[in-house]
């Protein structure tokens, strides 16, 4: 079967290399030229476990093209994926445009029976407004379905997601369509996976659901983590207790300095404008974003505490990308971070295996460097904000002998304290330090002590 993917960014290109997998042939359509060049080049724009080798195998057999040709794609294509950007606007909706614009284009050149896929993830009422959109703007009528297709692969195992989902969901009013779609995950069925088929509108709120419920159980083990801080419980053992209720589970309990990445921030605003339009007000929703927010200035604060103020002090952020495996920064804790530190006189030496080139251009003010000990000479603080595996094993001496003051902020808990106290260091991490003001008298009064 011929499909196209329309978008090329982190979904389109990782759906598109996979579909060409199961044995599509698919034709990868994006506005940027530079990009298509690129891939047209062998090289791939994006860094993702596995998918340059799987790029290189469809481009091999002949099932994968790079374009910025969408009508010659459309023409040749029974299917047409949507995976278009669909970023936050100033009010907290999803801006459309990319998408509208697409589909508008397309219903230009329509010139037979197609499907159009949405896979970017758009607010409920979008499948309807584009099968409207499309109508209004074809030259003669000819038939289409839309179909919701949301996509639920995570950057920095992308690939592995996409080829062993949980389940795939396929919204629609079309039995025709929905048989075409089922043919194009036939792969999928060996392994078992539930194809869910409802309504255009149920699989546009899934995909913010699913979203928002993962980043309210982010939201939740850092406000727990916090509490830890303060009354001397260990976050640890509390989140793994937790996980062990099978009810919750253990993943996505791990606390850290806020989620950020391209998804979760912008999907929880989005449900709550989409509550908004019917007239529904999403408080748990509203106080995920709150939460977050605050648990990213908590890096700030608590370092501030530690050094006493920025002003002419040196801090090392190891990581900047949301997540490891990925060189994605967008709305990074990193980033926040490193633009606060400087507002308050820092100098930021940074340092990240994939997401430099990424951060240049967003955090032109900090210092790089190519590795995690150059990178930590001469500071007064060193932050892991990322964690990625090659800060799992830092050489603790090496690292006392470099920097001007050995102090270790583990946002993401990586490490056992009291290992690199013991070694010299005054060590921060995320609801592990005993630095309780308890003000409660069950917790004994002033304090429980402080490390
Ligand atoms: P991205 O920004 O990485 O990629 C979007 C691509 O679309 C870019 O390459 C851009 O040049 C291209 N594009 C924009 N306008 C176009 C046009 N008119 N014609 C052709 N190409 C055009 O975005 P992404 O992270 O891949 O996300 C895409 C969608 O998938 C979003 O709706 C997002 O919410 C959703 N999603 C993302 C993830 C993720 O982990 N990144 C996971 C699931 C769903």
């Amino acid at each position: 079967m011929n499909i196209c993917m329309v978008g090329t960014g982190y979904v389109g290109l990782v759906a598109g290399a996979c579909l060409s997998d199961f044995g599509m042939n698919v034709n990868c359509v994006d506005v940027e030229k530079d990009k298509i060049e690129r891939l047209k080049k062998g090289e791939v724009p994006i860094f993702e476990m596995g998918l340059k080798e799987l790029i290189a195998r469809g481009v091999e057999r002949d099932r994968l093209r790079f374009s910025t040709d969408l009508a010659e794609a459309v023409d040749r294509s029974l299917v047409i994926f949507l995976a278009v950007g669909t970023p936050e606007s100033p009010d907290g909706s999803a801006d459309l445009s990319a998408i509208e614009r697409v589909a508008t284009q397309i219903a230009g050149c329509m010139k037979e029976y197609k499907i159009i896929a949405i896979k970017s993830t758009v607010p409920v009422g979008t499948a309807t407004r584009l099968k409207k959109l499309i109508k209004e703007n074809q030259s003669q009528p000819i038939d289409f379905d839309v179909v919701s297709n949301p996509e639920f692969l995570r950057q920095g195992s992308a690939v592995e997601d996409f080829l062993r989902p949980n389940r795939v969901i396929l919204g629609c009013d079309s039995e025709r369509a929905l048989a075409i779609m089922r043919d194009i995950y036939r792969p999928l069925y060996l392994l078992e996976t539930p194809i869910v088929s409802t309504t255009n509108e149920t699989a546009e709120l899934i995909k913010y659901a699913a979203n928002s419920i993962l980043a309210l159980k982010i939201s939740f083990i850092n406000e727990v983590a916090n509490l830890c801080d303060l009354c001397g419980a260990d976050i640890n053992q509390v989140a793994k207790a937790l996980g062990m209720d099978k009810r919750i589970g253990p993943k996505f309990l791990h606390p850290g300095p806020g989620f950020g990445g391209s998804c979760f921030p912008k999907d929880v605003k989005s449900l709550i404008h989409i509550a908004e339009g019917f007239d529904y007000d999403f408080r748990l929703a509203k106080a995920i974003v709150e939460v977050n927010r605050r648990q990213k200035q908590v890096v700030v604060d608590k370092s501030r505490e530690l050094l006493g103020s920025f002003k002419g002090k040196r801090v090392c952020l190891l990581g900047l990308s949301f997540k490891p495996n990925t060189d994605d920064i967008r709305e990074a804790p990193a980033v926040y971070v490193a633009g606060k530190l400087l507002e308050e006189g820092a100098v930021i030496h940074a340092y990240d295996p994939a997401a430099m080139d990424a951060a240049r251009g967003e955090l032109p003010d900090i210092n790089y460097f190519d590795d995690a000990y150059s990178a930590c000479e001469g500071v007064d603080l060193v932050i892991i904000m990322t964690e990625w595996n090659e800060f799992r094993d830092l050489k603790f001496t090496r690292l006392k002998a470099i920097v001007r003051t050995p102090n270790i902020y583990d946002t993401r808990n990586i490490y056992d304290g009291n290992l690199i106290k013991d070694l010299g260091f005054n060590y921060l991490s995320t609801g592990r330090n005993i630095r309780a003001k308890a003000k409660n008298p069950v917790a004994g009064g002033e304090g429980i002590g402080v490390s």
